[in-house]
């Protein structure tokens, strides 16, 4: 059975409704990972709406990411250095790095062993062995996906929008080809993004759908049971749930129901008890600004979440 979690209850439960970011663990055999003093798990998280836009391009400055992401990596444990580390001045450089790239809504997966083997790439997903090194991509409705071999001690963080549904199995494929791992001992998670609630599509990406990551990803619009029914355009007549559709493409990689934890929040409308948006959203925030916007003013006016999966914590 696949394990589920609201991440809006999570920061309820904890009176966190005014972070800017949470860690979560991954699941094995339907029981979450939870560190122990003997026992290190990797962790995977995402940066909230209150923590402002984590946008990543290679020839951009985002200072509000650096200093966000620099704290967050700064409040983990310290990594125990392995009295190997590469620093030029002899000096110890066992820290944790965030190692990002920047997206192109691909399938490219690329894999790194130190912080500069990314540099300048363009890709969309992000897998290492290296425990010093913090895989993240960014998302604003799309899916982040997350995987985690224990026995291998690999991570990867893994943006998979609608064009690039099918990275995740390319992501266990690149684990099984560079590190030996086996489907069997990997943990999945699916995190956070736009669900069949508010996501509607037109017959065309229904049907390429269905017919790629099979008919459970695909419902009628006005087919729901609760009776609230948003109204839609009548070319998007189509809901499309990107948790199916990336469960069909974890599973068919051979990864098992009782490793993948799913967060079942929509970035696009989950909110707070106090009707606060808890998520950054391209939908509810560019999708529907005037047709003069182009896309570049329209993407710079979503709050675009960091998403990333770390050992050492
Ligand atoms: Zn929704």
């Amino acid at each position: 059975m696949i394990n589920k979690i609201s991440i809006k209850a999570e920061l309820e439960n904890l009176s966190l409704q005014k972070a800017k970011y949470f860690t979560l663990p991954f699941y094995f055999d339907g029981k979450a990972l939870e560190n122990k003093e003997d026992k290190k798990e990797a962790r995977w998280g995402m940066t909230l709406l209150k923590a402002g836009s984590m946008r990543f391009r290679w020839n951009e400055k985002n200072d509000e990411r650096k200093k966000l992401l620099t704290k967050i990596l700064n409040e983990q444990k310290k990594p125990v250095c392995s009295g190997n580390c590469s620093s030029s001045e002899g000096k110890c450089d066992c820290k944790l790095k965030v190692l990002p790239v920047e997206l192109i809504h691909s399938k490219i997966v690329v894999e790194a062993k130190k912080e500069e083997d990314t540099k300048n790439l363009q890709a969309d997903g992000i897998i290492t062995q290296n425990p010093l090194l913090v895989p993240t991509v960014t998302v604003a409705d799309c899916v982040p996906i997350f995987l985690y071999d224990r026995k291998k001690k690999a991570i990867g963080a893994f943006h998979s929008g609608w064009k690039g549904t099918g990275i995740a199995g390319e992501g266990v494929k690149k684990f099984a080809e560079l590190y030996s791992s086996e489907p069997e001992d990997i943990s999945a998670v699916i995190g956070a993004h736009i669900g069949s609630c508010c996501y509607f599509v037109d017959k065309e990406r229904a049907d390429y759908f269905t017919k790629n990551f099979g008919e459970d990803c695909i419902s009628k619009a006005g087919e729901q049971k609760d009776g609230n029914e948003t109204e839609v355009a009548s070319a998007l007549s189509y809901r499309l749930s990107l948790t199916e559709a990336n469960l069909f493409v974890l599973k068919k990689a051979g990864i098992k129901e009782e490793n993948i934890l799913v967060a079942e929040d929509c970035t696009c409308c989950s909110k707070f008890l106090n009707g606060e948006n808890i998520f950054g959203s391209f939908r509810r925030q560019a999708a529907f600004l005037p047709p003069e916007i182009d896309a570049e003013a329209r993407s710079r006016s979503m709050t675009v979440q960091a998403a990333f999966v770390m050992m050492n914590v």
